[in-house]
Order: C-alpha cells, then sequence, then structure tokens
C-alpha cells in the first residue's frame, strides 16, 4: 500500500519500526497511524542498551501533528525487554519522549505555540485539555533545566514580584549579564535564597562579581553566607533606592495635602504623578503647572528636590567622590525636619556601603527591563498563578533562557 509508505516517510519511521496499517476516518475526522517492531530484530534494553529477550508487548497511542485538517495519532506496538540487570523495560520510541502521549514534534509545536498563547488559547486551538497543554510546559521546563549546563554567573540580580493579588511573594533570581532568569524561589526569605545558593556549583558562584537588590535584609544575609566578600559585591540598585525616596517624597505630599485640606486649600490635589515622574518625561501641559508648584514654599517641593538630587548621584565614578555626593544628600535629608524623609536618610545611610558599590561597579539592571515586561505581562494574562510552582514554571519557560524542545533528532534516527 502506498499510503504505508507515505506516512513512514512523513512521520520518519525506519526499522526495526515499520508502518503496518493507516486507517482513516473521514466522519471523525482523524488518521490513525499503526507502527510495528520488526519481529526479526532483536530489541534493546533501555537502561543500558544491551540486547535482550523479548517479553511481551504494549498497545500505545499518541498524538501527532495533523496531516491536513485530521487528527493524527500513532498507535504502536511497544515490546518490552527483560534485562538480566533492569528488569521489564518498555524499548525507546524513535518518535516520543518516555512518558509523553504526545510524538516529539506535536510537542514542539505546542512549545512553539506557548510562546505566543496563554495555556488556555492553546488547548482551545489544538483540541487538547489545558491539563495537556500544562504538562508539555512542565516537561519542556524540566528538559531545559536539566539540560542547562553549570554556568559561571558574574552579575545576577534578587528582586521579589508578587503572584497573586495577595501579599504572597516569589524571588526571581536574574542573570543580568544575560538578561534571563535563572530560578524562581519560594517567598522571599533568607532561607529562600539560601537554598538557591546550596542548590548551585560553587564554582558557578565563586565569580560572581556584584549582586544587586533592595535594601532588604533576608537578601543581604543569604548573600553574605554564602559569596566570598559580599560586602563588596552586594549592590543596591538604583531602581530600588529611587523607590524609597519617592516614597518618601509621596508620604510628604499626602501629610501636607491633609493639612492643606483642612484649612480649606486645594494646591496639593491631583498631584501625586507630578512629583514622582522625572521632569524629562513630563507632557508640556503638566510642566508649567509643575514648575509653579516646585517653585513655592511647599514641603513636598523641598522633597521633591532631595529625590532629583539623588537622580544625579549615580554618575560618580570613584568610590571617594560618589560618598561625599551621598553623604551631603543624606545630611540635608536629615536636617530637613521632614519626618519621611529623614526616615529614607536613616535608610540610605545604613545602606550606603551598597549603594556606593551599585556605582561602583556600574550596576544597572537595563537590560532586564524586556525580562520584566515579561513577567508582568504573564502575571495579567493568567490573572494570579494558583500556586508558586505553576508561576515558576511559567517564568522559565518565558524568560529562563531554557532549550525547550524535545531531541527531534531522534525522531529520525533508531535508539
Ligand atoms: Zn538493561
Amino acid at each position: 500500500m502506498r499510503d504505508r509508505d507515505l506516512y513512514a516517510k512523513l512521520l520518519g519511521i525506519e526499522a526495526p519500526w515499520f508502518v503496518r496499517d493507516v486507517e482513516a476516518r473521514l466522519e471523525a475526522r482523524e488518521v490513525e497511524v499503526f507502527i510495528s517492531f520488526d519481529e526479526r530484530v532483536e530489541a534493546t534494553c533501555p537502561e543500558c542498551g544491551k540486547a535482550c529477550g523479548r517479553h511481551d508487548t504494549r498497545t500505545r497511542t499518541w498524538r501527532h501533528l495533523d496531516t491536513m485538517q485530521y487528527r493524527t495519532l500513532l498507535t504502536a506496538d511497544v515490546p518490552r525487554v527483560k534485562c538480566a540487570e533492569h528488569g521489564v523495560k518498555q524499548v525507546k520510541v524513535p518518535w516520543a519522549e518516555p512518558g509523553s502521549r504526545f510524538t516529539a514534534l506535536f510537542e514542539a509545536v505546542v512549545i512553539d505555540w506557548l510562546h505566543e498563547a496563554s495555556t488556555s488559547a492553546v488547548a482551545r486551538m489544538l483540541g487538547m485539555s489545558w491539563d495537556e497543554v500544562d504538562g508539555v510546559m512542565s516537561r519542556a521546563v524540566a528538559r531545559g533545566m536539566q539540560r542547562r549546563k553549570s554556568q559561571p554567573l558574574h552579575s545576577i540580580g534578587l528582586d521579589e514580584t508578587s503572584f497573586q493579588r495577595r501579599h504572597e511573594y516569589v524571588t526571581v533570581v536574574y542573570d543580568t549579564e544575560r538578561a534571563r532568569v535563572v530560578d524562581v524561589l519560594d517567598g522571599r526569605s533568607q532561607q529562600a535564597v539560601e537554598t538557591f545558593f546550596w542548590d548551585t556549583p560553587f564554582e558557578d558562584l565563586e565569580t560572581i562579581v556584584s549582586v544587586s537588590m533592595d535594601m532588604w535584609g533576608p537578601y543581604i544575609g543569604a548573600v553574605r553566607e554564602h559569596i566570598p566578600d559580599a560586602d563588596d559585591k552586594i549592590a543596591f540598585d538604583r531602581f530600588h533606592v529611587a523607590k524609597h525616596i519617592g516614597d518618601g517624597v509621596n508620604k510628604v505630599r499626602v501629610d501636607e495635602h491633609t493639612e492643606l485640606r483642612a484649612q480649606g486649600i486645594d494646591t496639593l490635589k491631583g498631584t501625586r504623578y507630578l512629583w514622582l515622574q522625572n521632569p524629562e518625561n513630563m507632557k508640556p501641559s503638566n510642566r508649567s503647572r509643575f514648575e509653579e508648584l516646585r517653585d513655592t514654599e511647599l514641603r513636598v517641593a523641598r522633597a521633591w528636590a532631595m529625590k532629583e538630587t539623588a537622580r544625579h548621584l549615580w554618575s560618580y565614578k570613584t568610590r571617594g567622590w560618589a560618598r561625599r555626593g551621598w553623604d551631603q544628600l543624606i545630611g540635608w535629608m536629615t536636617r530637613s525636619r521632614l519626618e519621611p524623609m529623614v526616615k529614607v536618610a536613616r535608610t540610605l545611610r545604613e545602606h550606603l556601603w551598597g549603594i556606593i558599590n551599585a556605582i561602583v561597579l556600574g550596576v544597572t539592571n537595563a537590560h532586564l527591563e524586556a525580562v520584566n515586561a515579561k513577567i508582568q505581562k504573564l502575571k495579567k494574562r493568567a490573572c494570579g498563578y494558583r500556586n508558586r510552582a505553576r508561576f515558576r514554571e511559567a517564568i522559565l519557560f518565558h524568560c529562563g533562557g531554557l532549550d525547550l524542545y524535545p531531541q527531534l533528532a531522534t525522531a529520525h534516527t533508531k535508539s
């Protein structure tokens, strides 16, 4: 029959496997291809590769890529061997990985689609269940993580992100140099980060020259425990430092606005973003209003000037000058009598060593922006992941730089 040859070719089926029959069920829009293993060829143990006696045969079915618009199934009689050393084992099939109900080519297509659409959209499109699509994704990530070679890290970043609307967090470990996610850890405790360090070969850690992060005690503690000379490598990155100062400015505005409103003055109404935005990014219509406010005696205007000064303290090249610049700002904040700014100043003074490290080491998270945007998109798309494991999987799938595909080459070679 010609169609048997055709399907053998299409599927890359080679001896000792052969296509025994092809059944087209037009009503059901299905094609089923039956495959057998040549009786005359000795089967080999999948563990040790030794030729062994045959034990029995199991019939198994895989979903393959559709042939035209027909759902295509492969059904094979798969021999089981009895190995003296490994016991009864099913021989390897060249078209699928062990344990999967889909052929390698089909899984590859699912993986491709998952890069473009959500799990539920892929399930709908390919006529699969949500769990089946999720299973392909899990296997892809597990495969990728297993294949990932030990890789000396140079610059890493630790950052928390919430994964539900509640206060549930994971810690994302970034390889800032390669702009990818190394791992996603449970929670944001010192222990969570230490677990990651324990699991990473020391050769990969000893090459680290910088660890960027927020001024967060548990992260600092974990890095100090595991990375030699941590106090020269911990860098409090610009983004997080700016966020603390911005929060201080906002607090000053809220307090002042409340006071003014009590006196019937509405000057600060609707100005929140004006004080947080960088002036360069301001719309011209907002700018004139902002400049008026900025030049007043308002307390928030003073706080804002401090924030603005901090923004320009990142371009120093030497430790000494950087320290002088920051000392001056921290002194100003401390004497300002603006309680929120005094508080931020205290935090900055305690962590100044790491801020100076960030400046001197030239730590920047600029090329992580794309990765972060992707994580935010994933979060939105899934509307809150039900558990951390799923969220971790999705992040690693999309941002881990992993080799996710099943080994397609085996579909064309004998195992
Ligand atoms: Zn064996």
